[in-house]
């Protein structure tokens, strides 16, 4: 992934692809002071590019370092970015770390640095796995208590558990893994929140104790401009036996179709699929109405 061509926008600068390099002796790398985001762009515009530079910015406050740049400036770099690379479908990473300047537990003056890299990247899930619904396994990690580790902050440290589900569930042949939170409800999947349907309506996990998706929220509200009902509770995992439908959804996965969770088998119906033309009609650039 490092010897592409082109160009990653580093602490306010295009470097070229492959001189955008770190410090071994860089704290993030080491204590995982580190925050990202993913966002994606369609027909060169990044939907809800603002949604996601905030995040980003509240992600690192939570890790107690301010970013050097507004919300704005990023939109700016992230537009140029695209610009640079003739991306017009492009997944967008913005990363923010602490530097090398102390190495130790305590980094209080370590230089904020900030970087922006962007690439094609069509589907996360191939287009037949998704057609079909794709298969998860259960996590053995469960999600962090938010006393435990800083849950709402979409921080590197936070996916060291859920690199180790995904590698094991796709050891086992499956597409990705769903986890527990820490009370052993069901919580979300490692890089995006889980959905179900059953009577026609939407149930969902409350999400105060994991990432509350950007997309999760948008199709929250596309559910509920289709006149679904959509219930944000804490769901027991047995209760998994009675939903009829089950999605994914997040940046990266969009609206990805579930037709397994270990032993459950759920069919994607008339509501995931209807979600998932909404989702994709909705993330469309917005063209100025012609007056
Ligand atoms: N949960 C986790 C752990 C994630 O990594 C992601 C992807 N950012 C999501 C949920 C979905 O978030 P979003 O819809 O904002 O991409």
């Amino acid at each position: 992934f490092d010897q592409r061509e082109g160009v990653i926008w580093f602490d306010g600068e295009f470097v070229d692809w492959k001189d955008a390099k770190v410090h071994v002796l860089t704290h993030g790398l080491h204590y995982g002071s580190c925050v990202f985001e993913g966002q994606r762009a369609y027909g060169g515009v990044v939907f809800k590019q603002r949604e996601h530079h905030e995040r980003l910015r509240t992600s690192a406050e939570i890790l107690g370092f301010e970013l050097p740049y507004s919300a704005a400036e990023l939109d700016a770099a992230c537009e140029e970015l695209l610009r640079r690379m003739n991306f017009v479908d492009a997944y967008v990473r913005p990363v923010a770390w602490r530097g090398s300047e102390m190495m130790g537990v305590s980094a209080q003056n370590n230089t904020i640095h900030v970087a922006i890299a962007a690439w094609e990247w069509p589907s996360y899930f191939s287009p037949e796995e998704r057609a079909k619904g794709i298969r998860l396994d259960i996590a053995e990690y469960r999600r962090p208590d938010p006393r435990t580790a800083p849950s709402k902050s979409k921080a590197a440290g936070l996916y060291m558990i859920c690199t180790i589900s995904k590698h094991a569930a796709e050891r086992k042949g499956y597409a990705d893994a769903l986890m527990w939170d820490y009370e052993g409800y069901v919580a979300e999947a490692t890089g995006a929140n889980v959905f179900f349907v059953e009577g026609g309506k939407i149930h969902t996990p409350l999400a105060d104790r994991f990432l509350d998706g950007i997309t999760r929220r948008t199709v929250i509200d596309l559910a509920k401009r289709r006149g679904l009902e959509v219930i944000e509770r804490r769901i027991k995992p047995e209760e998994l036996a009675g939903f009829s439908e089950c999605f994914l959804t997040g940046t990266a996965a969009e609206v990805t179709p579930v037709s397994e969770i270990g032993p459950y088998t759920f069919k994607p119906a008339e509501i995931t699929l209807g979600l998932m033309t909404d989702y994709f009609a909705e993330v469309q650039p917005k063209r100025a109405a012609a007056e």
